[in-house]
C-alpha cells in the first residue's frame, strides 16, 4: 500500500448549481489524515447519503465530497496498532461521510475513536445490512426499554415503517414481544411489514392533521421515524405515562405540539442520537444485534447494489419510496 494507491469512489461534484455523483479514481493520498486506513468493503445507503449527495449543505459543507455516512472494512494501516491491521470493523457516524470523506469510496481514513471492532459472528456485510439505521432502531428501542416499556402495556407504533430504521424497529420490537403497528404510506407494503412481525399495518392518514389537542389514546409507546406534524398526531395518541422515541425528520424538523400530551398525561418524548454519542453505547448495541436482538428477517431482506445503482437508490430516498435496507457492495 502506498500513497500512490488507486481506488475507486463514488463522488458528488457541484456543476453550475447541480450535484452530481459519479464514480472516479481517487488515490490514497486524496483521503484526509487519520490514524486508521480502512479497505471499505460494504457500507449501507442511509437518508443522510442522500441529503449529502444532493448538495444540503447542513449535512456537507464542500465538494467535491465522497458520501456514505457508514463502512464495514478491514484494517490495512494503523497508527495506533489498535484496531489491529487485518482486523474488520465498523464505522458509523460522527463526520463519516459528511465532511470527511465516507463508505461510498473503496478506502476511508479515520480516527481510531471511530473503529468499533466486528462483532464474533458477524462479516462486513451484515454490519451494514444494520448499519447507522439498525443502529438508530437498536437505540430508540432501548430508550423505550429503560423508560419501562413492555408488551404489556399495549400496542406499539412505528412511523415511517417501511424505511430503513422504521423496519428494524418492527422486527426487533416484535421479536421482543410487543403487538406493533406499523405506520405507512406504502399500501403495498403492509404484507412485507406484516411479514416483519407488525400486528396491523395502518396508512399515514392516521397521523394527519387534527384540531383536537389530544385524541384517543391507542398506543402505549412509540418509535417515529418522520418528525415534523405527523409526530405531533402522534403524541396526542400516546397513553398516559407512554414515551416516544425519536430520531428523524423526513416529514419536517419542526414540531408543531402543545404541551398537553406532557403535561396531562405524562408522555415522554426521547430523542435518539446515533451519531456522536461514545463508541462504548454503539459496540453494545451492535453486540446485541449480533446475537439476542437479531433481526433474520431484515438480514434475509436487505438488497445490494453497486457503485453504479447509487444514484437512483440515493433519489428513492428523498422521494420517501426507498423501504428496506440497501447494502453498497463495493466487491
Ligand atoms: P428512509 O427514507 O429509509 O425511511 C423513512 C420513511 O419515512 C419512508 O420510507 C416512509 O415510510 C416515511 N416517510 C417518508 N417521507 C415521509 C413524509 N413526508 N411524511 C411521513 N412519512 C414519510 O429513512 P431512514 O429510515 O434511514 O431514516 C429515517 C429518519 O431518521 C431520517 O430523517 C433520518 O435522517 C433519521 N435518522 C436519524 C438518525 C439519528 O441518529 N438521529 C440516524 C439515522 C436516521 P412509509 O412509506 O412506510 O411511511
Amino acid at each position: 500500500m502506498t500513497t500512490n494507491t488507486e481506488f475507486q469512489a463514488w463522488r458528488v461534484e457541484e456543476k453550475d448549481g447541480e450535484y452530481v455523483g459519479q464514480e472516479q479514481t481517487l488515490k490514497v493520498s486524496d483521503l484526509p489524515e487519520g490514524e486508521v486506513l480502512i479497505r471499505v468493503h460494504h457500507s449501507s445507503l442511509n437518508y443522510k447519503d442522500a441529503l449529502s449527495a444532493s448538495g444540503n449543505k447542513g449535512v456537507t459543507r464542500s465538494y467535491p465530497h465522497t458520501p456514505g455516512i457508514d463502512a464495514a472494512g478491514e484494517v490495512v494501516e494503523s497508527a495506533t496498532g489498535e484496531p489491529a491491521v487485518g482486523s474488520q470493523v465498523i464505522v458509523t457516524g460522527y463526520d463519516l461521510g459528511m465532511n470527511t470523506d465516507g463508505g461510498f469510496g473503496e478506502y476511508i481514513r479515520v480516527p481510531a475513536s471511530w473503529c468499533v471492532p466486528m462483532p464474533d459472528g458477524w462479516n462486513t456485510r451484515t454490519a451494514m445490512i444494520y448499519g447507522t439505521a439498525g443502529l438508530t432502531a437498536g437505540l430508540c428501542v432501548q430508550k423505550l426499554l429503560q423508560m419501562g416499556a413492555r408488551p404489556e402495556q399495549g400496542q406499539v407504533a412505528v412511523s415511517g415503517a417501511s424505511g430503513a430504521v422504521g423496519s428494524v424497529a418492527v422486527e426487533l420490537l416484535s421479536s421482543l414481544g410487543f403487538e406493533v403497528v406499523a405506520i405507512s404510506g406504502k399500501a403495498d407494503h403492509a404484507a412485507a411489514l406484516k411479514d416483519l412481525g407488525a400486528k396491523d399495518v395502518q396508512g399515514r392518514e392516521i397521523l394527519e392533521e387534527q384540531k383536537k389537542p389530544l385524541l384517543k389514546p391507542v398506543f402505549a409507546n412509540a418509535v417515529d421515524t418522520v418528525g415534523g406534524a405527523p409526530l405531533a398526531e402522534l403524541l396526542k395518541q400516546i397513553q398516559p405515562g407512554g414515551s416516544v422515541s425519536i430520531c428523524g425528520l423526513v416529514a419536517g424538523p419542526q414540531l408543531p405540539t402543545t404541551v398537553l400530551p406532557f403535561i396531562l398525561r405524562g408522555v415522554n418524548l426521547l430523542g435518539v442520537d446515533s451519531v456522536e454519542i461514545p463508541l462504548s453505547e454503539k459496540q453494545s448495541v451492535w453486540k446485541k444485534f449480533s446475537g439476542e436482538w437479531a433481526c433474520p428477517k431484515a438480514e434475509a431482506s436487505a438488497r445490494d447494489i453497486g457503485r453504479a445503482e447509487l444514484d437512483d437508490a440515493l433519489k428513492a430516498f428523498l422521494k420517501g419510496a426507498s423501504a428496506g435496507k440497501i447494502v453498497l457492495d463495493h466487491a
